[in-house]
């Protein structure tokens, strides 16, 4: 594993109007690594990965370097095209279109077309069942499959770094597995991963370190393996 840092957060915050919703966050991604964020309801998650990719702006505080590079002030396209890819928390996918329209959509800014074939090949090997159901729109697809389908797009994006904001939510504890077992295979295959979790026991297992969030401030961070046992976590 590479000591490169991808991605740094330094003393960030972000207040919508008076609100804190998180406070001085630092925290950093090496190339290579999965790091999972976790912390309950309105511990202030979401608002972290938007701040990254760019989706909210104006109330943030504190710098976001991504490859060495300040990107804080950026627009999530820049911050997409960049290499910065991320799945969003209620999946989020179009549902009038199907199911290889939407990765072709993950792939819309790219033009290397051997690439994007090849990982169209890469996604549907993760997935086998996206491709059993490519011409499904994907509006009618199941909660798991929309979630599989969300990361597969992502993907499409050929990414550096990828983005997850809670894929177990909502989801059968048998759904929840098979997602689990498929980002640690992504992580074995090379990507660098930030997982935003509620699950702490699943987000742990397979990342390397981790953050914990409570109330917009980070309060616990270490080895993975380490907090797996922390009475606190449990
Ligand atoms: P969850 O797991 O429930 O999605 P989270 O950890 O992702 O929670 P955030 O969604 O980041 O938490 O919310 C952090 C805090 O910011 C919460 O107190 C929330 O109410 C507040 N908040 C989020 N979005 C807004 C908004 N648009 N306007 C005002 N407050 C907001």
């Amino acid at each position: 594993m590479g000591a490169n840092k991808i991605l740094e957060v330094m003393n960030y915050s972000y207040y919508y109007d008076q609100i804190c919703a998180v406070r001085e966050l630092s925290f950093h991604v090496n190339e290579g690594e999965v790091v999972t964020l976790i912390g309950s309801n309105g511990a202030g998650k979401t608002t972290t990965l938007r701040s990254i990719s760019g989706l909210i702006r104006g109330g943030g505080r504190g710098g976001i370097k991504y490859m060495g590079k300040n990107i804080e002030n950026l627009p999530p396209h820049r911050i997409s095209s960049m290499g910065i890819a991320q799945c969003l928390e209620g999946r989020q996918v179009f549902p009038h279109l199907s199911v290889k329209e939407n990765l072709q959509m993950g792939a819309f800014t790219r033009t290397d077309k051997k690439g994007i074939s090849d990982d169209f090949d890469y996604v549907y090997n993760l997935f086998p069942r996206l491709l059993e159901r490519e011409g499904q729109m994907a509006g009618t697809l199941s909660g798991g499959e929309q979630q599989m389908l969300a990361v597969g797009r992502a993907l499409m994006q050929k990414p550096k770094i990828l983005m997850m904001d809670e894929p177990s939510l909502g989801l059968a504890p048998i759904v929840i597995n098979e997602i689990f077992q498929t980002i640690k295979k992504i992580k074995d295959d090379g990507m660098t991963i930030l997982l935003v979790e509620q699950n702490a026991k699943k987000a742990l297992a397979i990342a390397n370190r981790a953050y914990v969030l409570e109330t917009g401030n980070i309060v616990l961070s270490g080895d993975a393996k380490e907090l797996l046992n922390n009475e606190s976590i449990k």
